[in-house]
């Protein structure tokens, strides 16, 4: 398949851990510190570790990282609460802090004194810092480095009760001041605050530090996979050191280290979130322009889509940024399915029908395109007085110009065919409104033969339109690492123009709209109503996303253009050596396919570029196929099945209908529909064929489930034989396979219960 993301190298390390049996289960967490609100990097943790833990049938926790008593709040943790539950990572009730394991880290500090690895030191931060050495230089030990044992054990509790003040003294683990790695030079452990604490209140004037904290809050949880970022590679040879010491076996939580999700045009830094939030650059965490959860929610994003996004960037090694279009494209992809078409003007221009004489009619709007196939409608109001947007009328029209210009006709969405037969300008030359004619053979998209088909644009009834406070956002920054330049801060790279709030003329349907509803507006883009500032009757809309992506067409960001130069440099290198097709300038019609479809335009270009592929497509959309979910089959998967050697000849359009279909009712998952993808393409046959065949429907159903255990245990005799010999271990293995065998569509505790069953019988 395109991206197989069973085989990323978290993955690969668990599968190797279960099947040595060395965990009964996965067990992974998300530790936030609760001081700031959860970003678009948080959330590719989040649903990493929630992820995996689903994957294999194991647990995930959330456990808050409150060890610093002066940074915290409960506001923060309660963002972060409904932050992870909208994510759909369901933590059930493991809810956990750190500060409730406060008395046992306390214990565990003082059994690292008694075994003489930990010592009582009063050097200030300042000469700790100084005698620390370099990377070429060893470290110079602390004049309390040796300590006595009962002297350290004697002013660690002192220290606990008080008679000390903030920084006078530290606990400092004893390991190694030559050591390469910098952490590993007797770093502190416990530091003294005379803070309180948001949750253990005074009862604490010593906390401890991350290092010393997080490991052990692994173990107490029995985390299994301690997945952090990057940046605390180096601290793992630390969070081993403690728990060792500790004479902690294993089974025991072991560290991992995977990429930064860090994004162009935007900063995540919980610091710098912050500084936007307190300098009012923005309205608050949940400003629809910040990369929050709670701003991507409020802006109208789905967590369905930030779950594709995730996805589509998988798991790396190394650090990266990432374009913001791609986390655009699957905001469209999935707001295409689900938002409603409705029709606003956010720059009116009055149109009045010369020869209109009755009064309002009313149309039967589809709310869907016929390629989404949901019914449902709405009532929209037509009249003689009409408002267009201002952009959709020329009078010097550019060539290409497909909507309204003088003597012109256009199509209005759902009703008649316009003629512009007068333009009236005030005094200064402003155009106040365009008189027209209708056409009433052309009523309801009908269209009489003969009749040149003309562009068709967007309107409102002016009298019964209502007006409505629109908010179009863009992006925050103007360059694409606003933290990037060394010589200059980030401020000066914040857009101007990232909030304008306009009047728009929407259609009456939309004033019932709830908060959080979401709508396209047809031809601009897709829109929700703000949660915050909707008023019962006075709905209040936050741009999304647009349609296309105007940023590029703008040509604001710089990098893109150069993006594009140098593609276009490659394309033509590649047609003077000879190894791009002869065919001419086939850019137009992928645009036309992008536009047509909203597709992302690689897709778009691979479907112009392949005439067999653009034929599937065309064949699967007609037979009722979700576009965006067929082009990124054709395009992702069965082009990389191509690569493996598979013919592509055996897929059919309507096999792709069907299988769209499948999914929009709720019977196939979508990772379970790759499988039958591939199934169809290597094999042949029809959609429905494969899911009976793979049991891929059945999976809620118990006897399907436990055939599934018993071919699973059957595939694997070694290892049930060592599980009956006492290696019970290995359940974690089992339970995995199954997962895996059911392309995660089967409920882990069901499938727990059902192997143990089947194991323990011989
Ligand atoms: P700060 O911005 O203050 O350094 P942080 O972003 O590291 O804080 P934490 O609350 O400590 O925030 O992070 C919780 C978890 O989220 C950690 O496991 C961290 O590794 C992970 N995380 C933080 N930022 C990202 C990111 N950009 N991409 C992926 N994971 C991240
Ligand atoms: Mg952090």
């Amino acid at each position: 398949m395109a991206r197989d993301t069973a085989r990323d190298f978290l993955r690969q390390i668990i599968d190797a851990d279960l099947e040595a049996g060395r965990y009964q289960e996965v067990v992974t967490r998300f530790p936030p510190e609760p001081n700031g609100y959860l970003h678009i990097g948080h959330a590719k943790s989040v649903l990493l570790n929630y992820g995996l833990a689903q994957e294999y049938g194991g647990r995930f926790h959330l456990r808050f990282d409150d060890t610093n008593p002066l940074k915290e709040e409960s506001e923060y943790e309660e963002a972060i609460i409904r932050d992870v539950r909208w994510l759909g990572a369901d933590f059930g009730e493991h809810l956990y802090h750190a500060s409730d394991y406060f008395e046992r880290f306390y214990a565990y500090a003082e059994r690292l004194i008694e075994k003489g690895l930990a010592f009582v030191c009063s050097q200030s931060l300042e000469e700790m810092r100084a005698t620390r050495g370099t990377v070429t230089e060893p470290g110079v030990p602390s004049p309390d480095r040796d300590r006595p044992i009962e002297e350290n054990l004697d002013l660690f509790r002192r220290m606990r009760a008080g008679e000390f003040g903030d920084g006078e003294l530290t606990l400092r683990a004893k390991i190694d001041m030559a050591s390469p790695n910098m952490k590993l030079r007797d770093p502190p452990l416990y530091r003294i605050r005379h803070a309180r604490h948001h949750r253990t209140g005074d009862a604490w004037c010593i906390y401890p530090m991350y290092d010393f904290a997080h490991c052990l809050s692994d173990y107490i949880e029995g985390i299994t996979h301690s997945i952090c970022t990057l940046e605390f590679e180096n601290n793992r040879a630390l969070y081993d050191w403690i728990l060792d010491s500790l004479d902690i076996a294993e089974p025991r939580p072991h560290q991992y280290e995977f990429a930064r999700l860090e994004m162009e045009y935007t900063v995540t830094s919980k610091r710098r979130l912050l500084q936007l939030v307190q300098e009012g650059h923005v309205r608050g965490w949940d400003d629809p322009r910040m990369m929050t959860i709670a701003g991507l929610r409020r802006r109208g994003v789905t967590p369905e889509a930030i779950r594709k996004f995730c996805d589509d960037i998988g798991v790396a090694k190394t650090n990266s940024t990432v374009e913001m279009e791609r986390l655009d494209h699957w905001i469209r992809e999935d707001l295409n399915a689900r938002a409603p078409r409705v029709m606003a003007v956010l720059d009116p221009l009055e149109v009045v029908l010369m020869d209109w004489t009755g009064g309002t009619e009313m149309l039967d709007a589809p709310s869907w395109p016929h390629d989404i196939g949901k019914p449902g409608s709405r009532p929209l109001p037509f009249s003689g007085r009409l408002f267009i947007e201002r952009e959709d009328f020329e009078e010097n029209p550019p060539p290409g110009f497909r909507r309204l210009v003088p003597g012109g006709e256009v199509r209005l969405r759902h009703a008649y065919v316009i003629r512009c037969e007068r333009v009236v300008k005030d005094e200064a030359g402003w155009i106040v409104r365009l008189e027209c004619t209708h056409d009433r053979m052309t009523a309801d998209g009908k269209n009489p033969e003969g009749r040149k088909v003309p562009g068709t644009i967007h309107w409102v009834s002016a009298e019964h339109a209502f007006e409505a406070e629109v908010r179009l956002y863009d992006r925050l920054f103007s360059d694409p690492n606003p933290t990037g330049h060394p010589d200059r801060d980030f401020h000066e790279f914040l857009n101007p123009d990232s909030l304008r709030t306009v009047t728009g003329k929407l259609e009456p349907s939309l004033k019932e709209a709830q908060p959080g509803d979401r709508f396209q507006f047809e031809r601009i883009g897709y829109f929700t109503v703000d949660t915050v500032d909707s008023e019962a009757g006075r709905p209040v809309f936050n741009r999304t996303i647009g349609l296309r992506d105007s940023w590029a067409k703008a040509g604001a960001a710089e990098d893109l253009a150069r993006r594009r130069k140098e593609k276009a440099a490659r394309k033509e290198r590649q047609r003077q050596a000879g190894t791009e097709s002869s065919r001419p300038d086939l850019s137009d019609e992928a645009r036309a396919l992008a536009e047509a479809h909203g597709l992302a335009r690689h897709e778009a270009e691979v479907l112009s570029e392949r005439k067999d592929l653009s034929a599937l497509f065309e064949e699967a959309v007609a037979a009722g196929a979700e576009p965006r979910r067929a082009a990124s089959w054709i395009v992702g998967d069965l082009v990389a099945l191509e690569r493996e050697g598979v013919d592509l000849s055996k897929v059919q359009g309507t096999a792709l209908a069907e299988l769209s279909r499948l999914i929009r009712e709720g019977t196939l998952t979508t990772t379970a529909a790759k499988s039958v993808l591939e199934r169809l393409a290597r094999e042949g046959g029809t959609p429905s064929e494969w899911v009976e065949r793979l049991g891929l429907r059945a999976l809620t159903d118990e006897a399907a489930l436990r055939r599934l255990v018993d071919e699973v245990v059957a595939a694997h005799p070694d290892e049930a034989a060592r599980y009956r010999a006492g290696k019970k271990g290995l359940i974690g293995f089992f339970v995995g396979a199954v997962m895996k065998e059911a392309k995660g569509a089967a409920d882990p505790k069901k499938v727990r219960v059902l192997l143990q069953a089947r194991l323990d019988e011989t």
